[in-house]
C-alpha cells in the first residue's frame, strides 16, 4: 500500500469503476472491486460494439455543453481530466484511437471487446468479488458493505453502479436522489408510420437541430430523436413535437402547374419517401395535381413544414443512459466525495449527469473516475 491505511472498495466494475481501479492500483493501493456480473460487460455494446470512448472536443467548457445534466459540475472535473487525457491514457494501456469525421473517437481496433480485454489485464491485481451489493451503511469509522453473501468493512468506498441500477443500496444513507428517467431513447408517438422509413435532414423546431428521423413500430428513433429525448428527459408525458420535414422552399403550386396530370404522391416522392407520403396523405396522395385547390395545397404544405407528433413515452429497454441519480448538490466536484460522508465517492452514471450520443457518457465515467482516484491517492 502506498501511504496511510486505506481499505478501498469500488462497487460496480463498469467503465468508471474499472478506470478508478486502474488509477489506484497504479498508485500502489489495494482495491476490492465488487460487481454482481462480469467486469466491464457494460462496455461491450457501446458504440455498436466499437466503443465510442470519447469525443474530439478539447476545450473542457465546450465539452461540458454536451451534458443536459451536469454541465457546470463537469467544469471542474474536465479541467482535471478531459478528452486529450482520455486519448493519452488509452494509449498508455495499449489502445490506439482514431477520430471519425463527426468527432467521435474510437479504438483503432474498432472493438469494444479489445478495449475490455486490455483494460481488464491492467486491473487483474484487484480483488474482484462477484457479489450483488445490497446496502452500504456508515459505521463510526468505516463503511459496511452488505452483499447477498457477506458483510465487509472498508475505510473508503467508491460507488460506480451506473445509471440503470440499484440506487436503493443507498437507502441507509442520507443522500438525495433525483428520480432516474430514460434518456437517449426512442419515443412512442400517437400516429405510426411504416417502420423503417427514414426522413433525412429534418428540422426539430423544439430543439432547433437538424437530423434524420427513423420511424419504427413504436414511434420514432435515431440520433435526432435521441437528442430530443435527452433534452426533454425530465418533461412529463404527453408532450408535442413539431418538425419541418423539408426545411427548404417547396413551391408546390409551380410543381402542380408543371405536372398537372401527376398524382400528389408522385410529386412529393421527389422530396419525401413515397411510403411516408402515402401514409401522410392517404386520400389526397391519389389525386391529380390539377384537381388540388389552393386551400388543399396550403394544408399539404402545412403538414410538411409543421409536422406534429404527440409523445406518450419512451421505448422501454432502448434507453442508452439515465437522466437522474445522485443529486450533484451532494458531491464535491473537485474530489467526487460525498459532502455528508467523507471517504464515500460517487463516479460515472450513478450521478445526475448524462450527455448526448457521441462518447460523452463514457468521458464522464473516465473523468469522474480519475478525479475520485486522485483524491484518494492524495489524502
Ligand atoms: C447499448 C449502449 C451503447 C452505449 N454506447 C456508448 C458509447 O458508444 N459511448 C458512450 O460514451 N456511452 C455509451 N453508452 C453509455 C455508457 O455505456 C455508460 O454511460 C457507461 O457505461 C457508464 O459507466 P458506469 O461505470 O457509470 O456504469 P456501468 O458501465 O453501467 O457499470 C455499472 C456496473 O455496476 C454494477 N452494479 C450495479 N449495481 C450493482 C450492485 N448492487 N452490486 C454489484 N454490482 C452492481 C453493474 O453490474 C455494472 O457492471 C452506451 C450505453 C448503452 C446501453
Amino acid at each position: 500500500m502506498a501511504q496511510g491505511y486505506k481499505d478501498i472498495a469500488i462497487i460496480g466494475a463498469g467503465a468508471a469503476g474499472c478506470f478508478c481501479t486502474y488509477f489506484l492500483l497504479k498508485a500502489g493501493f489495494d482495491v476490492t472491486l465488487f460487481d454482481k456480473a462480469s467486469p466491464l460487460r457494460t462496455l461491450l455494446p457501446t458504440g455498436g460494439g466499437r466503443c465510442n470512448l470519447a469525443h474530439a472536443i478539447f476545450d473542457f467548457k465546450e465539452l461540458a455543453k454536451n451534458y443536459p445534466r451536469g454541465e457546470k459540475f463537469l467544469y471542474s472535473v474536465f479541467s482535471k481530466f478531459s478528452t486529450s487525457d482520455t486519448v493519452s491514457l488509452f494509449e498508455e494501456i495499449g489502445i490506439e484511437t482514431y477520430t471519425q469525421e463527426n468527432g467521435r473517437i474510437f479504438p483503432t481496433s474498432n472493438s469494444a471487446k479489445d478495449v475490455r480485454e486490455k483494460l481488464l489485464k491492467k486491473i487483474k491485481n484487484a480483488n474482484f468479488i462477484k457479489e450483488n451489493v445490497l446496502e452500504i451503511s456508515k459505521l463510526d469509522k468505516d463503511f459496511k458493505i452488505k452483499t447477498t453473501k457477506a458483510e465487509y468493512l472498508f475505510s473508503d468506498v467508491v460507488v460506480a453502479i451506473g445509471g440503470k441500477s440499484s440506487l436503493d443500496i443507498l437507502k441507509n444513507l442520507d443522500i438525495n436522489i433525483i428520480e432516474p428517467k430514460p434518456s437517449l431513447v426512442g419515443l412512442n408517438t400517437n400516429i405510426k408510420f411504416p417502420a423503417g422509413i427514414v426522413i433525412k435532414n429534418v428540422l426539430s423546431k423544439d430543439i432547433n437541430q437538424f437530423g434524420d428521423i427513423l420511424f419504427t413500430h413504436f414511434g420514432i428513433s435515431g440520433p435526432l430523436t435521441y437528442t430530443i429525448s435527452s433534452i426533454k428527459a425530465r418533461e412529463s408525458f404527453p408532450y408535442n413535437l413539431s418538425f419541418d420535414l423539408y426545411p427548404e422552399t417547396l413551391d408546390l403550386q409551380n410543381l402542380f402547374n408543371k405536372n398537372p396530370h401527376k398524382d400528389l404522391k408522385n410529386i412529393l416522392s421527389e422530396f419525401l419517401p413515397i411510403n411516408f407520403v402515402k401514409s401522410l396523405f392517404p386520400e389526397l396522395g391519389e389525386i391529380k395535381a390539377h384537381k388540388i385547390d389552393g386551400k388543399a395545397r396550403d394544408l399539404i404544405l402545412d403538414k410538411i413544414h409543421n409536422f406534429e407528433l404527440t409523445i406518450f413515452g419512451t421505448n422501454k429497454g432502448e434507453e442508452t443512459v439515465t437522466a437522474g441519480g445522485v443529486d450533484l448538490k451532494e458531491i464535491n466536484s473537485k474530489t467526487m466525495e460525498c459532502k455528508k460522508y467523507p471517504h464515500l465517492y460517487f463516479i460515472g452514471e450513478v450521478l445526475d449527469i448524462d450527455g448526448f450520443c457521441g462518447g460523452f457518457n463514457l468521458q464522464n465515467a473516465w473523468s469522474t473516475a480519475f478525479v475520485a482516484a486522485q483524491n484518494i491517492i492524495s489524502i
